[in-house]
């Protein structure tokens, strides 16, 4: 891990205060959350229901690796009316507000940081 302490630190100098509350909450992020972050959940169909008042089906998600659920609003013919989710305990970065495009840059690279230790140490 020595090698991406550093990084991170030498990265870390240059950041503003935003930055810093942003490395400090993924701190706390699990290793899955901030994989998801960076790569995206990995779904799995996980319930359907069918809701008679509105006539659409609710259709339930599970990510894999965090355990978010994102219910997926869906019409009689199979159209998405639209998403809503519930987040890990974690997941979400409160007071950051929108991340940005620097943001999940900074979130990429402290994920590609462990796996860059890993590979080569398995080198
Ligand atoms: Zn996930």
């Amino acid at each position: 891990m020595a090698r991406a302490r550093s990084a991170a630190a030498k990265q870390k100098q240059l950041m503003d205060k935003h930055r810093e509350e942003l490395l400090a909450a993924i701190d706390k992020m699990s290793e899955e959350q901030v994989e998801c972050r960076d790569i995206q959940h990995s779904y799995r169909k996980w319930s359907v229901r069918w809701n008679p008042q509105d006539r659409e089906y609710i259709r339930e998600l599970k990510c894999l690796r965090c355990g978010t659920i994102r219910a997926q609003r869906v019409s009689e013919r199979g159209y998405l009316l639209g998403s809503s989710y519930a987040y890990s305990e974690g997941y979400l970065v409160k007071g950051l507000g929108r991340l940005d495009q620097d943001d999940r840059g900074t979130i990429r690279l402290q994920s590609m940081l462990g796996d860059l230790e890993r590979s080569e140490q398995n080198a």
